[in-house]
C-alpha cells in the first residue's frame, strides 16, 4: 500500500499553548525546563495525532521555538558574532536574542531581520553570513528529535532545510555571493547525514523549496555540486528532496538528475506538472505526492485527486508512490473539530490539518480497494458537488455586476493634473500637508471593553459610548497637534481585515482556526467561501460622526481588496482575480457611501500588494493587472475632487513602483524611515506623478524622533520629489503605541512641516 505521511505540522498547538509557554519564559514567569517540557509535550501529541489520523512516517525536526530557518542557522554555527557571547553563556537566551533581540545586563543585540516565508503569511529570520563564514556541525536538535519518536515507536523521517535553499534565503553583510559559502557550509551538513544514519534514520527530507523558483545558472550550479558531495557520503540516509508552493517547471530536469532517492512535488498548486514528473523521475525513486493542499482549509476534490494519484500510480506502484500535503501543514490550523459554532454546511467543506492526514488515508486506501476508504471519498466529492448550490456561494446579481463592468468603471473622472486643482480648492491644505495613518493607541482599556462587549459583558451602548469617546479624544489631540488631514483613530477595529469582513457575506470566522505567523505570533484569518456582498455600509457612521466634531478634513479608512484576500483563506472555487474583484465592488459602495456622507478624503489601505506577488516573474504582470484593477473599482466611483489615498508598508516597492503607480490613487503614504528612505532611491528612475508621503518616523518602535531627524528625512524626501508632491506622515498606524510616544512624536512631525514650509517660503 501507498505510504502515508506529511511534510511538517504546525507548533503553535490547538489552545497555542507554545505561545503561553514563549511568553511566560520571555516574561519571566517559567524557565527552560518548562518552556521545553511543553514543546516535548507539543511533539509527541502531534506525532500521536498524525498516527492516529493514519500517518505512516512522522517527520521530526520540524518543531520549532521560533522558527525552522533559525534553527538551521543555530544549527550549523552561522551565527553573527555579536549574539555568541550570550549564546555561550545560555544557548536558549541566545537563540531567542537572535529571534527577537535583547536588551539586558549589558547586552544590546538587535533582533536578525525577519521576512516572509516564500508567498505565506510565515515569517522566518533571515541567517546573516559574511564572507569566509565558516560552519560546523554544533547542535543535535534533528538526531535529538529523531530518538525522541523513535523511542516512542514512531516511524520518523527527519527534516531539514536543504543547504542550496538555506544559503539563498540567507543574506550577506558585506555583499558577498552567499552561494561562495556553499563548499564551507556542506561538510557540516555530511556530518549531520552521518550522525542521522548512525541513529538510525532511514530518510531525510531536505527541503528545497527555492526549486519552484526562478533560479540562475549559480544556483542551479550550486545545487549539483550540493548533491552530488552528499550522495556520495557512503553512510546516510535516502534523500527526499522536498519542493513546494508551486511547479518545478524549467527546474524540473535540474532536481530529477541531482540523484536524489525520493522527490516530493506539490500537486495543489501544480497539478499539469504530473505527466513531466513521471517521465523526469528517475527510475527506483520514490513520488511524494503532495495532493491535499497544505496551505488553505479546504477539503480536496477526490474526483480530481484520484485521478492523480492514479496516474502516478499506475507508472509507481505501491512501494515508489507517497501521499502527502502539497507542503508543511504549518500554515493550516490544526483541528476542525472545535469549530462547532461554523455553519454545518460550510464545516463539511473544510479541512485543518488532522483532517487533511485522514483524507490522505483514505486515498491510500481507496488506491489499494478498500470499499469503505472509497465510499468516504465519494461522500465528501458529493458534499463539494453541492457547494456551487449552497446558500451565498454562488450570488448572481454578485457576478452579472462585475461580468458586466465596463472600462470607465477603473477610470476616474478626469486625470491627475484636473483632480489635483479641484482638490486643491475643496480641501485648501497647506503645502506639505500632515496626517497619520489611521489608527491611534488601542488602549488597554480599549481592548478590555471589546472583549467585555463580544463576551456579552457590557452592553451595546456603553461600549458604542466608549469609542465615540476614542474617538473625540483623538480629534481633540489632532486638531490641537495641528495635523491637516484629520482621522477618526479605528477604536471600533478589532483587526483591519477581520472588522470588514465581518459586515461582509462571503466571509466565516472560526474560533480556534490559529495560523502562527512569526515566533509566539499568530493570526486568525477569515474564510472567503461565498460571494462577497456588502448588506449595509459599514464604516460611514463612524467616519460621520467624526466629522461632525472637526471642519478639517475627515479621512476616511478602508482595507482594499488584495488586502482583505491575501490575510484570509480564499475559497478555492473561484479564481483569486475575481473574489477580489468582488471585494472591490463591495469596497466601491462604500467609497461612494462616504463620500455622499461628506467625507472628502478617503483612504484604502493596501499594505499586502507586494506579498501578494507570484513566486515566478512571469506570472507577476497578470497579477499586478488584476490586483491594480481591484483597486481602481474600489476607488473609482467618486468625483474628481474627492480625494483618494492609499497606503502600503513592508517596503521593497523598487521593483513594482509602476504598478503602484498604475493605482492612480492621489495620494499614496509608504514606509520608508526603516531603511531612511532608501525606497526613494525609486524615484530616481523613476517620476512618480501623484502625491506621496514617505513615512517620516518609525511607528515600530517606542523611540521619539526629534524634529531635526524628521526635517532630514523631508530634506532628503525633496531631493527627488516635488515640493508639491510631499506629504507628511508617520510609516503606518500607531495602534501598537502609547498615547505619551504619539503625542510627542506627531508634534515633533508638525513642527518639522511647519519649519520645511517655511524654509520653502522663505526660498
Ligand atoms: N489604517 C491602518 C492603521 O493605521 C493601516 C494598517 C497597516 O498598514 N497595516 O492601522
Ligand atoms: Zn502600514
Amino acid at each position: 500500500m501507498s505510504l502515508v505521511t506529511h511534510l511538517g505540522f504546525p507548533r503553535i498547538g490547538r489552545k497555542r499553548e507554545l505561545k503561553r509557554a514563549l511568553e511566560n519564559y520571555w516574561r519571566g514567569d517559567s524557565n527552560a525546563d518548562a518552556l521545553q517540557a511543553t514543546a516535548r509535550e507539543l511533539r509527541q501529541r502531534h506525532w500521536a495525532l498524525a498516527r492516529k489520523a493514519g500517518t505512516d512516517v512522522v517527520p521530526v525536526n520540524d518543531f520549532s521555538l521560533y522558527d525552522h530557518v533559525l534553527d538551521t542557522a543555530v544549527l550549523f554555527d552561522a551565527i553573527p558574532t555579536r549574539y555568541r557571547p550570550l549564546l555561550a553563556d545560555d544557548p536558549l537566551r541566545g537563540y531567542f536574542a537572535l529571534a527577537r533581540g535583547h536588551k539586558r545586563d549589558g547586552h544590546d543585540l538587535h533582533a536578525l531581520e525577519m521576512t516572509k516565508w516564500f508567498d505565506t503569511n510565515y515569517h522566518y529570520l533571515v541567517p546573516e553570513l559574511e564572507r569566509g563564514q565558516r560552519f560546523a556541525l554544533v547542535g543535535d536538535k534533528p538526531v535529538a528529535e529523531f530518538l525522541e519518536a523513535k523511542a516512542l515507536g514512531h516511524d520518523a523521517r527527519p527534516v531539514l532545510l536543504g543547504p542550496v535553499s538555506f544559503l539563498l534565503l540567507a543574506k550577506t553583510v558585506d555583499g558577498s555571493d552567499r552561494l561562495d559559502l556553499l563548499d564551507a557550509l556542506l561538510p557540516a551538513y555530511a556530518e549531520l547525514l552521518e550522525k542521522l544514519h548512525t541513529a538510525g534514520a532511514d530518510w531525510l527530507q531536505l527541503d528545497e523549496p527555492c526549486l519552484a523558483l526562478d533560479l540562475c545558472d549559480s544556483a542551479r550550479a550550486a545545487y549539483r555540486r550540493a548533491y552530488a558531495q552528499l550522495n556520495v557520503l557512503a553512510r546516510r540516509p535516502r534523500l527526499l528532496l522536498a519542493t513546494y508552493f508551486g511547479a518545478l517547471d524549467d527546474n524540473l530536469e535540474l532536481a530529477a538528475t541531482l540523484g536524489i532517492d525520493g522527490l516530493h512535488v506539490d500537486l495543489v498548486r501544480a497539478p499539469q506538472q504530473l505527466d513531466a514528473v513521471l517521465k523526469s523521475l528517475p527510475a527506483r525513486a520514490v513520488l511524494s505526492a503532495g495532493v491535499v493542499d497544505g496551505r488553505n482549509i479546504w477539503r480536496s476534490a477526490p474526483d480530481q485527486t484520484l485521478a492523480l494519484l492514479r496516474r502516478a500510480h499506475q507508472q509507481l506502484g505501491d512501494e515508489r508512490l507517497w501521499l502527502a500535503p502539497s507542503c508543511s501543514l504549518l500554515h493550516t490550523p490544526i483541528d476542525l473539530e472545535p469549530e462547532t459554532a461554523l455553519d454545518p454546511q460550510l464545516r463539511g467543506w473544510l479541512s485543518f490539518a488532522r483532517q487533511k492526514l485522514e483524507e490522505l488515508r483514505w486515498y491510500a486506501d481507496a488506491l489499494a480497494g478498500n470499499a469503505e476508504a472509497q465510499a468516504r471519498l465519494d461522500a465528501q466529492q458529493s458534499v463539494l458537488t453541492q457547494r456551487q448550490h449552497a446558500p451565498g456561494v454562488v450570488r448572481p446579481r454578485v457576478r452579472e455586476r462585475l461580468a458586466a463592468l465596463g472600462p470607465g468603471s477603473s477610470q476616474r473622472q478626469s486625470d491627475y493634473p484636473t483632480r489635483r486643482t479641484l482638490q486643491a480648492k475643496a480641501l485648501a491644505l497647506p503645502p506639505l500637508p500632515t496626517t497619520t495613518i489611521g489608527s491611534f493607541p488601542q488602549t488597554d482599556e480599549l481592548r478590555q471593553a471589546r472583549a467585555a462587549h463580544r463576551a456579552g459583558r457590557l452592553g451595546d451602548d456603553e461600549y458604542e459610548a466608549l469609542l465615540r469617546r476614542e474617538v473625540e479624544i483623538a480629534v481633540r489631540f489632532q486638531e490641537e497637534a495641528g495635523l491637516d488631514v484629520l482621522v477618526h483613530g479605528e477604536p471600533e477595529r478589532n483587526d483591519m481585515v477581520e472588522y470588514f469582513g465581518e459586515q461582509l457575506e462571503g466571509f466565516a470566522f472560526t474560533k480556534q482556526g490559529w495560523v502562527q505567523s512569526y515566533g509566539s505570533r499568530c493570526v486568525k484569518p477569515p474564510i472567503i467561501y461565498g460571494d462577497v456582498a456588502r448588506p449595509k455600509p459599514m464604516t460611514v457612521a463612524w467616519s460621520r460622526y467624526a466629522q461632525s466634531l472637526t471642519t478639517r478634513p475627515m479621512k476616511g479608512m478602508l482595507t482594499a481588496p488584495v488586502t482583505m484576500l491575501q490575510w484570509s483563506f480564499v475559497r478555492d472555487d473561484l479564481p483569486r482575480s475575481e473574489v477580489c474583484g468582488q471585494i472591490a465592488l463591495a469596497l466601491r459602495d462604500e467609497v461612494r457611501d462616504l463620500e455622499a456622507a461628506g467625507i472628502r478624503v478617503i483612504q484604502i489601505d493596501e499594505p499586502a500588494l507586494r506579498e501578494g506577488l507570484p513566486l515566478r516573474r512571469a506570472d507577476w504582470p497578470a497579477y499586478l493587472a488584476w490586483a491594480v484593477r481591484s483597486f481602481r473599482i474600489t476607488a473609482s466611483g467618486v468625483d474628481d475632487a474627492t480625494q483618494i489615498h492609499t497606503h502600503m508598508c513592508y517596503s521593497e516597492f523598487n521593483d513594482i513602483i509602476e504598478a503602484v503607480a498604475a493605482m492612480d490613487a492621489d495620494v499614496i503614504s509608504i514606509e520608508t524611515s526603516r531603511s531612511r528612505m532608501e525606497l526613494l532611491d525609486a524615484f530616481v528612475r523613476f517620476q512618480y506623478p501623484n502625491e506621496i508621503g514617505p513615512g517620516v518616523y518609525d511607528i515600530h518602535s517606542p523611540r521619539v524622533p526629534d524634529t531635526a531627524e524628521i526635517t532630514a528625512l523631508l530634506r532628503k524626501a525633496l531631493d527627488v520629489l516635488t515640493p508639491q508632491q510631499l506629504w507628511v506622515n508617520p510609516d503606518c498606524g500607531l495602534k501598537t503605541r502609547g498615547w505619551p510616544e504619539v503625542d510627542a512624536a506627531l508634534r515633533k512631525m508638525v513642527a518639522a512641516a511647519q519649519a520645511m514650509r517655511a524654509t520653502l517660503a522663505a526660498a
